[in-house]
């Protein structure tokens, strides 16, 4: 199996017994247009959710003292959720923990469009994200702080002293919501069928879990591993009761 893939500037070839996708599941169909048309169509059914990450450096964090909170969760407005940096001191770091010293604020906003089916407000956010300009990211964060804060003293063009704005295009795995999806089988859940190995192919990322954590990536990696240490063994003649992972075994798959 040949696969082409980047080193650095330069297109490469890389030749392999077996693959593991474990991209954005969404981009599979384009990647490996030869697989059944029912595993195409669930892969595409996972369209990850934009997310964006914004993050305020202000000069002191007094506001939040004298309201005593450390978190605002605001649905609906431009940002759903602020909140002061986690208070960890690392090595000689030490976190601000007097109300008069620097902070960094933690800003959350999912763009999306409500009254649509879920995965079309992952689309239409996904639109907004590229599409929208830092200066609109500004002015809505200077706004709303001013709006949340202002009562305890915090002027935006007085305490901001720099802003982030990070945006994850294809940011969270698609998480089935029972609101639009309906309720498969097991063995009809979209992600299910898009995950199953196709010859020498096997799929892993969180999206074949549709959960967006780690920790589901990681067991699918290892589920995607397992696969073709299996269909290794077999096309090789190996019994499927052998050790798969054996040193001598996992050697063997190595051209
Ligand atoms: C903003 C944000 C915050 C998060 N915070 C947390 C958190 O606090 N805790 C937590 O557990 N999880 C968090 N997650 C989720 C976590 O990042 C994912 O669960 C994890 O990264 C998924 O790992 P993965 O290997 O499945 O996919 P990814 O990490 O997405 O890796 C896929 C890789 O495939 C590459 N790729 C895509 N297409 C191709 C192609 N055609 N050819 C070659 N390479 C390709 C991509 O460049 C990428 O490097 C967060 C995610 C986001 C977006």
């Amino acid at each position: 199996m040949i696969l082409p893939g980047r080193c650095g500037d330069k297109l490469q070839n890389v030749r392999a017994q077996n693959c593991v996708l474990a991209c954005y599941n969404g981009m599979i169909p384009y990647l490996c247009p030869e697989l059944p048309g029912k595993q195409r169509e669930a892969l595409s059914y996972l369209v990850k959710a934009p997310l964006i990450y914004t993050h305020v450096a202000i000069s002191k964090w007094t506001s939040f003292h004298k309201l005593g909170i450390h978190q605002i969760v605001s649905p609906g407005s431009y940002h759903c959720y602020t909140a002061l940096d986690f208070p960890v001191s690392l090595g000689e770091y030490r976190f601000a923990s007097n109300p008069e010293e620097p902070m960094v604020l933690f800003m959350l906003r999912t763009p999306c469009k409500p009254g649509l089916p879920a995965r079309d407000q992952h689309r239409v956010g996904r639109a907004q994200l590229m599409t929208t300009s830092f200066t609109t990211f500004e002015r809505n964060i200077r706004e709303q702080l001013g709006t949340m804060l202002g009562s305890a003293g915090f002027d935006p063009a007085r305490d901001i002293e720099g802003i982030t704005v990070n945006r994850w295009a294809h940011g969270y795995a698609y998480s089935p919501n029972p609101l639009f999806d309906p309720e498969w089988k097991e063995e009809d859940k979209p992600w299910v069928v898009g995950r199953q190995p196709f010859g020498r192919i096997t799929i892993a990322n969180s999206d074949a879990a549709a959960e967006a954590e780690t920790d589901a990536a990681i067991d699918e990696a290892h589920r995607a591993v397992h696969e073709i240490l299996q269909e290794s063994s077999i096309r090789d003649g190996a019994s499927a009761q052998e050790k798969p992972y054996s040193a001598a075994f996992c050697k063997s798959l190595i051209p």
